[in-house]
């Protein structure tokens, strides 16, 4: 995270007072200097706390240089062929309300399993229905006490 972004995690991030040089590389880098920078740059975020907001991040940018939420960009790269190649989410259920024309409660119909009247004219399958009937029985109950 060598460069100064404005978000609440990067007051968080363990680089804030690391040297930039570490995450980023310099002109001319030879391969045994980068693996050498991207080792100690990691173990800076090994610890991070904000490790996972920094990957996001840089996948989110698809930021190509440096080492982010402590991955270097051949790793941020595999990362994100791993997130693309996942089946998407499964879509979730739509959950269809009915209003219950005996207590007036919204709900799922799912809380309806049958359209049953019972004396009191509330339906002894609506979850609405229910607790109306226990708040009456309860009234009854201490008007008789
Ligand atoms: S994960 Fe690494 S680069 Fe990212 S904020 Fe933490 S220390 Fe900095
Ligand atoms: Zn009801």
């Amino acid at each position: 995270m060598p460069e100064r972004i404005t978000s609440d995690w990067t007051d968080r991030a363990a680089c804030r007072d690391a040297d930039p040089r570490l995450f980023f590389p310099a002109d001319g880098e030879r391969e045994g200097q980068r693996k050498w920078r991207e080792v100690k740059a990691k173990r800076v975020c090994g610890p991070c706390q904000v490790q996972a907001d920094c990957l996001e991040y840089a996948l989110a940018r698809n930021e190509r240089e440096g080492v982010w939420g402590g991955l270097n960009p051949v790793q941020r790269a595999r990362e994100a062929d791993r997130r693309a190649a996942l089946p998407p989410p499964p879509k979730p259920a739509l959950v269809v309300e009915k209003t219950c024309t005996r207590c007036g409660v919204v709900q799922p119909v799912a809380a309806f399993t049958k359209d049953a009247k019972q004396r009191d004219g509330l339906n002894p399958w609506c979850r609405g229905c229910t607790i109306e009937a226990s708040k009456r029985r309860r009234a009854a109950e201490q008007a008789v006490a």
